[in-house]
């Protein structure tokens, strides 16, 4: 098999006019990016949002495991075997961030005969969204300590400011720094740090507007950090919400790119999927059921996070209603669960399996209490035998009462996908009404919903509350904010907040260390355990083998 990037450079991209016409869209709707890349103009956007038609399917998986599950493969290969069975689907995916691609994981324009084009720019800078992001968000910072060097009019406790600055990389030797440093022309030494991009509020809030204006409220709303009264101080206060929403007006548009098979994708925005909701912008849900008559959109990590959040902060907020969910599994990342070591897992064990088969079972029963209809996608590894596929086929049909597809799309694009794609053309095609409903409602106190959260997903007996973060709750609730949902940020690896848990944990305690308003993106997030918002990169970072060779070509990008 030829690596990722092999696949993508022999690939024969189509013009984007080309892919752009397949949606009804014509050349003045489009704002090129150079020959295979456009961002989406105002006016089709516009168009798209009062046709919104489309079924909506989302695509999460089992708890990750460093064997791999492959969402984004599969959502790519779901979306074209759909086209390839005669189906309008649009793809819709978050653009990858740069820390990951030369961190441990690699890119995120998928994998095999299953990737998003052209790749090499999608993983690196594509249409400059997230610098963009990064730059409005660091503005932010600069304009908080000018405001402090011109004599702090606005009276911010300098001990209490939240706003830290971000960077597009995984680099651990800033998360703790101090500012201001070498005399008074240079202002107030203080305490601060740097997250990821991904991490920023201005990220999640960019994927959760509907429009520019929104953003720009949204924006307005961000506190930077508190007085000595504990009154906040906001991104309005500032006076830099206007020129942040400048900085985004042309990121805001999204992306329209082709897949390895000619079919339109969507990639715009992403959000970390622990402290933000983890999936891709809602302009571009939107403006994908307007063109598409199916709409494969993916979550990040397991639908205990990925799909909650999706459900429960991006479905409630911008009033999209799913009509079909699709969990992909791993034959190999369910023996994992079922307590087989990696080194293991290139030989069949099917009692292993079978045990590992809990944790997409609770998956499957979770995603029902959302009234979504579920298909498992067993995204198929050379080393997976027969045996095992029909146990997982026999155990999800007998035990959890749905259909699993086994499926190829990593080695064989579409063809390899028709199956699965069938099995979700038969679900939409029912036509039944989407009996989709959030998990609790707004006006439920907020922490009654992370209880509900923890008790209905991860399976937990309890949530043992940090005193401070309970009132830091009681304060959010009496500052106006009780209505918001709650962003829970854990480990992706278990059910539970600890990551050596795998498979199907039951009765465990949820800690909740600390809580946070992140009001401009409309969620309380709920930190619980340890969880990094600017990740280090590994001991070999995967940037070791990225270049470029003698025909300017770039090579190792995976
Ligand atoms: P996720 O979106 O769940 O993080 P990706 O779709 O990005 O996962 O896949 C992660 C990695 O696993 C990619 O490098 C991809 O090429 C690889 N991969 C996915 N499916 C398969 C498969 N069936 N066989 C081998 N490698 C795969
Ligand atoms: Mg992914």
């Amino acid at each position: 098999m030829k690596s990722d990037g092999e696949i993508a450079r022999a690939a024969r991209l189509k013009p984007i006019a080309e892919v752009a016409a397949r949606l009804g869209l014509g050349p003045d709707d489009l704002d090129p990016y150079g020959r295979h890349i456009a961002k989406i103009e105002d006016e089709a956007l516009a168009r798209a949002g009062a046709a919104e038609r489309g079924k909506l399917v989302l695509v999460t998986a089992i708890n990750p495991t460093p064997a791999g599950e492959g969402k984004t493969t599969t959502t790519i290969g779901l979306g074209d075997a759909l086209n390839r069975i005669g189906r309008k689907a649009v793809i819709c995916l978050r653009e990858p961030s740069l820390g990951p691609c030369f961190g441990q994981k690699g890119g995120a324009a998928g994998g095999g005969y299953a990737q998003v084009v052209p790749m090499e720019r999608i993983n690196l800078h594509f249409t400059g969204d997230f610098h963009a992001i990064s730059a409005a968000h660091n503005l932010v910072a600069a304009m908080v300590d000018n405001h402090l060097y011109w004599g702090n009019a606005l009276d911010l406790d300098l001990r209490r400011i939240t706003w830290r600055r971000v960077v597009d990389m995984n680099d651990r030797a800033l998360r703790d720094v101090v500012l201001s440093l070498g005399g008074p022309k240079n202002g107030f030494p203080r305490q601060s740090g740097f997250d990821i991009t991904v991490a920023s509020e201005v990220m999640a809030a960019f994927c959760l507007a509907q429009d520019l204006a929104d953003l720009e409220a949204r924006l307005s709303r961000m506190v930077v950090g508190y007085r000595r009264d504990r009154s906040a101080v906001t991104v309005a206060d500032l006076g830099a919400a206007g020129a942040m929403a400048a900085l985004l007006r042309d990121a805001f548009r999204p992306n329209l790119v082709q897949t390895l098979e000619g079919n339109p994708a969507l990639v715009h925005g992403g959000p970390f999927a622990n402290i933000a909701h983890g999936c891709n912008s809602v302009a571009a849900t939107r403006a994908a059921l307007g063109f598409g008559d199916i709409v494969v959109t993916e979550a990040g990590f397991g639908a205990d996070l990925g799909a909650e959040k999706f459900l429960d902060i991006k479905c409630r907020k911008a009033g999209l209603a799913p009509d079909c969910a699709v969990v992909v599994a791993t034959v190999r990342a369910l023996k994992m669960h079922g307590g087989v070591a990696r080194s293991d897992l290139d030989r069949e064990n099917l009692t292993a399996l079978e045990a590992g088969l809990a944790n997409l079972g609770r998956h499957v029963a979770n995603l029902a209490k959302f009234g979504l209809p579920v298909i498992v996608a067993v995204n198929r590894f050379t080393s997976d035998t027969a045996a095992e596929f029909a146990l997982v086929r026999d155990v999800c049909r007998e035990r959890f009462g749905v259909e699993a597809v086994s499926c190829s799309h990593w080695a064989d694009g579409s063809a390899g996908a028709v199956g699965l794609a069938e099995a979700v053309s038969a679900v939409l095609d029912e036509n039944r009404p989407s009996a989709f409903r959030t998990l609790y409602p707004d006006e439920m106190p907020l922490a009654d919903k992370v209880a509900t959260v923890a008790r209905e997903i991860y399976g937990a007996g309890e949530v043992i509350w940090d005193e401070r973060a309970r009132a830091d709750l009681v304060q959010f609730e009496a500052a106006g904010f009780g209505r918001l949902p709650v962003c829970i940020a854990k480990t992706q690896y278990s059910f539970s907040a600890n990551p050596a848990l795998t498979g199907a944990p039951s009765g465990h305690a949820l800690p909740v260390r600390e809580v946070r308003l992140s009001a401009g993106a409309g969620f309380v997030v709920v930190l619980c355990g340890e969880i990094n918002t600017m990740p280090g990169l590994p001991r070999h970072p995967a940037a070791e083998h990225i270049g470029v060779d003698a025909a300017g070509q770039i090579v190792g990008l995976s």
